[in-house]
């Protein structure tokens, strides 16, 4: 693809993860956060992916002058998440409604924040059509953080349901914190989210509950 852009004097954007910046040691994480990814780890085939992305999209910004830019997706969620994709804000949704038991991986003090769908479209479209941030890397995310614990709670009592909410095993590397320091983002495309956690949690607990 990238070299498709080259001879097509294209536009690159490349969708990379907060994942490159694996259990990261500081909180928030900035852009220019190095990262504390496990070469060899069972997540690591998707961390170490997304890392070489980005480096053969530098790469190509470097050599070639393309114009790239590299957007960080921190945890995304709302309408259209598939039930059974095994991710947090999915599984605990769908235990809650089922009234099944609602798991928390590990004690639930691991953090996450969590962008509504519609926020990260408008930082998505903005990474991409803002003109002269050739080179551009930047964290897209909500940076309000709940750990997980806070965030099972929240999401039984909204749905008000009477699941139990049990631990179960950690996955192994884990990141116990994750936190986007958004400031580049509001700098350099004047983008910021505006959906709560509540507001979008209550339009994607509909959405399920219409599944
Ligand atoms: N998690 C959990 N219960 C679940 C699914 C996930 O406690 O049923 C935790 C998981 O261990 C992680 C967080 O929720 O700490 C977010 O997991 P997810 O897979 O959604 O995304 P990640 O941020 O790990 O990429």
């Amino acid at each position: 693809l990238l070299e498709l852009a080259k001879n097509k004097n294209s536009r690159f954007l490349y969708a990379s993860s907060s994942e490159i910046y694996g259990d990261p040691e500081i909180s928030p994480q900035k852009e220019d956060y190095l990262g504390n990814v496990s070469s060899v780890g069972p997540r690591s085939v998707y961390d170490e992916g997304k890392r070489f992305g980005e480096a053969i999209v530098m790469a190509y910004f470097r050599k070639y002058k393309l114009d790239t830019r590299i957007i960080r997706i921190f945890n995304t969620y709302g309408p259209g998440m598939r039930k059974d994709d095994g991710r947090v804000v999915s599984n605990f949704i769908v235990q809650a409604l089922n009234n099944s038991s609602i798991t928390v991986y590990g004690e639930g003090s691991q953090t996450r924040s969590f962008c509504y769908v519609s926020d990260m479209i408008e930082g998505i479209k903005k990474a991409m059509f803002a003109p002269d941030l050739s080179g551009l890397i930047v964290n897209l995310g909500n940076p309000e953080k709940k750990t997980i614990l806070e965030f099972a709670k929240l999401i039984k009592e909204m749905t008000e349901s009477s699941s139990e909410i049990i631990n179960a095993d950690l996955p192994v590397d884990d990141p116990k914190e994750r936190e986007p320091d958004i400031s580049k983002a509001k700098k350099l495309l004047d983008w910021e989210p505006g959906v709560s956690l509540e507001e979008g949690l209550k339009k994607t607990i509909e959405y399920f509950k219409n599944l």
